[in-house]
């Protein structure tokens, strides 16, 4: 509802890289619960946004709060326990620890406060418990996916960003995925999802951002998103 403090705000959002700006100026806001959608065409600063809100970027201008505290420039870890994390389009598991071992640094790193979820319950919900102890680097691509999931659900986030974390993913394996990210919404959490595949957004969004050239063009569901020229253009005249 619109009475609903967000639990971020991006404010005016610069982001440069040289003389390039990835982000020019991007502002929105997501409600704790919400799974808000960014899209847009490539190099349109998707993942550069989710960089700059999870701390691996500096930004180089505007402003990132979370609960209602400037967090701009503030480290990734330090933001760890603060309650956000994050997914990598490529994940980056520990290679030579096992899949439990993984899991057991990032409880062991997680926000402060809050019950820590138990190790097991979530190799299990994640479907890691047959490969729990096996090296990281014996996973497949999804399975790593997973363990890039449960390691960031095992910090007990209340902004969880998750980039690409459905590509490459099977017809069965998304559908499963998406009704977990619902559900974890549903407990409370917010959760921002960067996407290509647009019929897996359209089912777990509450709504989306539209990026282009590191502008937000458009706010809101995404069926009105793609009745809309300048979003048509954007995809299709690229
Ligand atoms: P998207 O996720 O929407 O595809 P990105 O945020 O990855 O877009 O990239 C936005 C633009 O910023 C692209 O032109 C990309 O090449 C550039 N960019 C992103 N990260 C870096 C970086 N670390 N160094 C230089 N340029 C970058």
């Amino acid at each position: 509802s619109p009475d609903t403090k967000p639990i971020l705000s991006v404010d005016k959002l610069v982001k440069r890289f040289g003389g390039f700006v990835a982000l020019d100026g991007l502002s929105f806001h997501a409600a704790p619960g919400e799974v808000l959608g960014l899209v847009g065409p490539n190099g349109s600063g998707k993942t550069t946004a989710i960089n700059v809100i999870s701390g691996l970027y500096a930004p180089d201008g505007g402003e990132v709060a979370f609960d209602g505290e400037p967090i701009g420039g503030i480290a990734s870890h330090k933001l760890v326990h603060r309650g956000i994390n994050r997914t990598f389009q490529v994940p980056k598991p520990f290679m030579s620890l096992t899949v439990r071992e993984n899991v057991r640094v990032a409880l062991a790193y997680g926000h402060i406060g809050g019950t820590p979820p138990a190790l097991d319950a979530l190799l299990d919900e994640y479907r890691l418990d047959a490969v729990a102890d096996r090296p990281a680097a014996d996973l497949n691509s999804a399975q790593q996916k997973m363990l890039d999931l449960v390691r960031a659900l095992a910090t007990r986030p209340r902004l969880l960003l998750l980039d690409e974390l459905a590509a490459g993913l099977n017809p069965a394996e998304l559908h499963w995925i998406a009704e977990r990210i619902k559900q974890l919404a549903a407990g409370g959490m917010s959760i921002i999802v960067v996407e290509h595949l647009m019929g897996f957004i359209e089912h777990i969004t509450d709504r989306v951002i539209v990026l282009n050239a590191g502008r937000e063009i458009f706010e809101g569901k995404l069926a009105a998103a793609v009745k809309e020229p300048q979003v048509i253009e954007v995809f299709l005249g690229g």
